[in-house]
């Protein structure tokens, strides 16, 4: 496997730094250079597979609490036959 390289100092090392940018209302992250700091990648804030998985847990507790209420205005409706 290659090493990679910072392409200004030749550095082998790199770092994710937090970064909110002028003129923008979200943090990003920056893959930096550890010894001189040139930026070689950005990166979501957020990580969005965990955000989506977040997502899909509390899709699902909602679509449980509806069946729980379906579920009940059934056995109210057959309570009133
Ligand atoms: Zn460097």
């Amino acid at each position: 496997m290659a090493l990679s390289l910072c392409p200004k100092c030749e550095n082998h090392s790199f770092e994710m730094v937090e970064v909110e940018p002028g003129n923008w209302r979200f943090k990003i992250m920056f893959v930096q250079c550890t010894s001189c700091g040139t930026v070689v990648g950005t990166m979501d804030y957020f990580n969005l597979s965990t955000l989506i998985h977040e997502l899909k847990e509390k899709v699902e507790n909602v679509e449980n609490k509806l069946e729980d209420i379906e579920y009940e205005i059934v056995l109210m409706k057959n309570n009133k036959k």
